[in-house]
């Protein structure tokens, strides 16, 4: 049996591991197919994609595009699709000065709460800030004394409703899930978990979602069902991967989810029928 991890992050955006170090991971792990799915951005994706012959393993095309809808922000995962295609290229631009102008913003509220410093600092410390995120300010913070951990920064300043904490303004979902279909790919909806069990999958099935990421760390078994059974009944494609970090989260991933390649290249004969 061979097997792919579907949903990998570099340190082109906030993960922390390069895709070198991906790669030579996931040769470790025996996997067979990766997908590098940074946020709002596919150089991590050209980078590995390059190297890959070295390592034994196909790189497919992948990406998870942040996005707004209304009050809410969902994950929306890209496979297939043409890495050059310009609209889409834009859209992920546009994401990323979004996240430099929310992390802006972030930043004013985190001094404003007495952490000094400045906002380069952050920048350089996120490798020139391609792709600013929160993991980055947990770990900056941890590195500057003023967390104990990550989850110390989480937990104290920058967790959802915490004082540091801003939202970001991402394109809309509908748009995101548009802009894959369009660049000749397959979208899915990322790590859905109890969303799923709410009004969110309704929306995301009237804005054209293709498939759901059954397998995902943070999915429970009931949760697990529940997706495997709405993918049966709406004809939605099945995914899985680890959302590996490397060493940003707590524990490394890679490996904890093993996608096995038969079901993922029902996927990719539905994008080779369409071209
Ligand atoms: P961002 O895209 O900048 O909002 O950052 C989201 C990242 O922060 C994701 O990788 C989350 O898994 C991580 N994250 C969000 N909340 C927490 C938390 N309470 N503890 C640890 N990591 C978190
Ligand atoms: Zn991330
Ligand atoms: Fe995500
Ligand atoms: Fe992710």
């Amino acid at each position: 049996m061979k097997f792919a991890d579907l949903h990998l992050h570099t340190t082109y955006s906030d993960g922390f591991s390069s895709p070198e170090e991906v790669l030579r991971e996931a040769s470790a792990r025996k996997f067979s197919i990766i997908a590098i799915t940074d946020h709002d951005t596919v150089q991590g994706f050209l980078e590995a994609d390059r190297i890959a012959e070295k390592y034994g393993i196909e790189v497919i095309p992948g990406v998870e595009i942040t996005s707004s809808s209304g009050a809410r922000e969902f994950h929306v995962l890209g496979y297939f699709f043409d890495s050059k295609n310009e609209a889409l290229l834009q859209g992920l631009e546009f994401n990323r000065n979004q996240r430099f102008n929310r992390m802006k913003r972030m930043v004013e509220k985190l001094n404003g709460l007495g952490l000094e410093f400045h906002f380069d600092e952050l920048w350089k410390f996120a490798g020139n800030g391609e792709v600013l995120g929160r993991l980055h300010v947990a770990h900056f913070l941890v590195g500057k004394k003023m967390a104990q951990s990550p989850k110390d920064a989480f937990e104290r300043y920058i967790g959802k409703n915490k004082p540091g904490y801003e939202k970001g303004e991402y394109i809309n979902t509908e748009e995101a899930i548009k802009l894959i279909k369009d660049a000749g790919g397959v979208a899915v909806w990322a790590h859905p978990g109890k969303d799923s069990l709410g009004e969110g999958f309704s929306h995301m099935l009237r804005w054209g979602i293709q498939g759901l990421e059954v397998y995902h760390p943070n999915h429970s078994e009931a949760e697990i069902s529940n997706l495997n059974y709405l993918s049966q009944k709406y004809g939605l494609y099945v995914t899985g991967g680890s959302d590996c970090h490397g060493k940003g989260k707590d524990r490394i991933l890679i490996g904890e989810i093993k996608f096995p390649i038969d079901k993922l290249e029902l996927l990719r004969e539905a994008v080779e029928r369409c071209v």
